[in-house]
């Protein structure tokens, strides 16, 4: 069996999974008569100090739904350039909802420039027709791209003046949040009375099969509802796959600690391997990205790695990735480690 550290989306559902799965009341959940459905949104709702959520079947569905419901055709989604939802969400903002991407530098941090967010902001007004206007602000938290970073609440409480300068919705790509909360020992609403909407994963490092949370107001969440609907996303007896998101917000936020000690015993190794280019002290959670001296050097390190068992991924520009999560241990890491080493050695 490889070690497999492409990604915290494959981890596979736990054993209480298994069982919550067969034994969920289900219902309808278009009618909202789904009881398992509504307790997750509710639960998630109430740890995220929100009025509602909305279970949806991805993340990239819940930004999708969320971005459409704070932003019409022709306006501005101020995101970073390195965000998952301008690098790998496939466009679907501007290809189904009409919304314009407007990209701001990331810091390696994974924090976008305060002043860069509020210079996106275009005017309007009756001398400024020509303008786009701006529609909503992303935050990424943690920082996919930047290798696991987190945004601290300060910082997005700065965002969160700009944004009510301007009255305009911030919503967060909070896909790894809990990664956030556990390294920083800090709950939730940390982070969330900051922004207006959140997405969340089940799928990623809380191991369940499919499935994120939205969660905001309770006028944004019907919006996004009716989104999710226009985009295909209204499901059933889905009450088999909420109860695993139960257990995944009930039993598997605590061991993310685990997973993040396991990275840096990732990122200390890496960091003594010839050609091999990181900074163990700035690997915070989950996700251990390192650099080679160029994209062919990265796409031979990655081969050969593949050929000794561990398998990594490519996040270009020389850099590759492992990521952490449950079905990984401390032991894993150590042999992956091994093995990368033989693999840097050609
Ligand atoms: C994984 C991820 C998503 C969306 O994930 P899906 O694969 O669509 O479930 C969104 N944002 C970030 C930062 C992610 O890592």
């Amino acid at each position: 069996m490889p070690i497999d550290l492409r990604s915290d989306t494959v981890t596979l559902p736990t054993p209480a999974m298994r069982k919550a799965m067969a034994e969920a009341e289900v219902g309808d959940d278009v009618y909202g008569e789904d009881p398992t459905v509504n307790r997750l949104e509710e639960e998630s709702a109430r740890l995220t100090g929100k009025e509602a959520g909305l279970f949806v079947a991805s993340g990239t569905m819940g930004n999708l739904a969320s971005l459409l419901a704070h932003a019409t055709r022709g306006q501005e989604v101020i995101l970073g350039d390195e965000a998952h939802i301008f690098h790998y969400e496939a466009g679907s903002a501007s290809a189904l909802g009409g919304l314009v991407y407007h990209t701001v530098p990331t810091r390696p941090d994974g924090t976008l420039p305060l002043e860069a967010i509020e210079g996106a902001i275009r005017p309007v007004g009756a001398d400024y027709y020509h303008n786009a206007s701006a529609g909503v602000i992303c935050l990424e938290n943690t920082h996919n791209r930047c290798g696991g970073t987190i945004l601290r609440p300060d910082y997005c409480a700065a965002v969160a003046v700009i944004a009510s300068r301007h009255g305009l919705p911030i919503h967060m790509d909070g896909a790894r949040i809990f990664n956030a909360s556990v390294a920083l020992g800090r709950p939730v609403t940390d982070w969330t009375r900051h922004v207006t909407s959140m997405q969340f994963c089940l799928s990623k490092g809380l191991a369940a099969p499919a499935g994120s949370l939205i969660v905001g107001d309770a006028s944004f969440v019907d919006r996004a509802r009716r989104v999710r609907k226009m985009l295909g996303g209204g499901m059933r007896q889905v009450g088999v796959l909420a109860a695993t998101g139960l257990v995944a917000l009930r039993e598997m936020v605590d061991r993310l600690a685990e997973d993040h000690a396991n990275a840096k015993i990732l990122a200390e190794g890496l960091a003594g391997m010839p050609g091999v280019s990181i900074d163990p002290a700035a690997v915070e959670t989950n996700i251990v990205i390192f650099r080679l001296p160029d994209a062919d050097r990265a796409a031979a390190f990655r081969a050969s790695a593949t050929r000794e068992g561990v398998l990594l991924s490519v996040v270009g520009g020389g850099r590759l990735r492992a990521v952490t999560h449950y079905g990984i241990t401390a032991g894993d890491c150590r042999a992956a480690l091994d093995a990368m080493r033989r693999a840097a050695q050609g």
